[in-house]
């Protein structure tokens, strides 16, 4: 089989990837039988990612917004309130649906229950039934990158993420609560309402010392929020390590999304930095001119690697210190809803306040 280009996996990096190449025939082939699975991601964005997919795809992808905050860290509460939504949720199937629909509209090509085997060719993928031969791979295969292992390291490290639906009745629909304590030490626990009836409860570690259903009911206790039976069960792997210094190989092979990976430390957040490295990537591979990709790669992989030292030594000395310092930010007018996104403008500022924050963080300690 042959293609122009050959994308491998179809999540939101392989599929925004594609929308926008516009100058070549693309192949995309995904090992699962569609789109949108298995589910994995909690779906959370900022408001400026929301508007940049709404006009990519339209508004149905959007499932709620949430104008206030709730950081729980050890048992004291800190509500973060701004007057218009700063968070939003996707839904991600959805999403993959939407974008799959657009991949159709262009004339290009997805395969489905097909999964991509890396060759010692730049030019050529292996699959169960046949050869697919190219000019262009973009490797888009997510958290379990088997073209990662093949030519790169495997992550430092990881986390592990399990979340839960939950039926519920809630009336304030717009509260997001994070929770920092020891029962997952090196990530927070979340607590969102999807809409009037159900919520998603979610939280990642490296290693679990307590089971699921322990932290589950901390996490309700905690914020109060009454739960009904239990409706969904999913997970996946959130990749902590510093992007590839090199994302390219021999100007034929691309690597994007979670097998980079390009995630935000702190967060886990990946889909900000996919969308805007998608759309150079598509210009690239249309120009035929990768020092486009290379140069929105190297701008955010800096930020993140910045951010990657930080959180490293707040995974050390306490992982709920990040949100205190949020807070005191907040409580100082310092703190814009678009920081939501930019955890390297929001870590420069803090530090320009230290000693005040040590100051604060420490009273509000004893
Ligand atoms: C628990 C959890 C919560 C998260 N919450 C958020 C959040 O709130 N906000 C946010 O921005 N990000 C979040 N993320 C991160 C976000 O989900 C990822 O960054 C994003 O999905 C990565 O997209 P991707 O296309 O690179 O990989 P994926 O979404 O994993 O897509 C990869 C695709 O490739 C396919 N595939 C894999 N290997 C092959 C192969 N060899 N051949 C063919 N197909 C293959 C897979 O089936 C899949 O469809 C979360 C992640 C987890 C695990």
């Amino acid at each position: 089989m042959k293609t122009d280009v050959l994308v491998v996996g179809a999540g939101p990096a392989g599929l925004l990837t594609s929308i926008f190449i516009n100058k070549h025939d693309v192949l995309i082939i995904e090992e699962h039988n569609d789109v949108g699975i298995p589910k994995h991601c909690a779906g959370f964005v900022s408001k400026y990612y929301a508007e940049e997919i709404v006009s990519i795809t339209g508004r149905d992808v959007l499932d709620n917004h949430y104008n206030s905050l709730v950081f729980h860290i050890h048992n004291r509460k800190y509500n973060i309130y701004f007057k218009d939504p700063f968070i939003y949720r996707i839904n991600r199937p959805l999403l993959e649906h939407r974008l799959a629909d657009i991949v159709y509209s262009k004339n290009h090509r997805i395969i489905f229950n097909t999964k991509g085997k890396p060759t010692s060719s730049l030019n050529k993928v292996l699959t169960k039934n046949c050869e697919i031969h190219c000019s262009k791979i973009i490797v888009a295969d997510g958290s379990n990158s088997i073209f990662r292992k093949h030519f790169f390291k495997k992550y430092k490290s990881r986390l592990i993420g399990i979340q839960y639906i939950y039926r519920s009745s809630s009336q304030d629909t717009n509260t997001i609560h994070l929770l920092f304590n020891n029962l997952t030490p090196d990530f927070f626990q979340w607590l969102a309402p999807i809409d009037r009836d159900s919520i998603l409860i979610g939280f990642a570690s490296r290693n679990y010392f307590f089971t699921p259903d322990s932290i589950v009911k901390h996490i309700v206790k905690e914020t109060g929020v009454q739960i009904g039976s239990k409706v969904e069960v999913f997970g996946g792997i959130i990749p902590f390590d510093k992007p590839l210094k090199q994302p390219i190989i021999g100007d034929k092979l691309f690597f994007i999304g979670d097998s980079v990976p390009v995630i935000k430390p702190y967060t886990g957040g990946g889909l900000l930095n996919i969308l805007l490295l998608s759309t150079a990537l598509g210009m690239s591979i249309d120009n035929n001119k990768p020092s486009l990709y290379l140069r929105i790669y190297e701008l955010i992989r800096s930020r993140i690697i910045y951010e990657y030292i930080a959180v490293s030594f707040f995974k050390k000395i306490g992982y709920w210190i990040p949100p205190r310092i949020v807070y005191t930010l907040y409580r100082r007018n310092l703190l814009n809803p678009s920081d939501y996104d930019n955890h390297y403008r929001l870590l420069t500022r803090s530090l320009k306040i230290v000693p005040q924050l040590i100051i604060e963080i420490l009273l509000d300690k004893l």
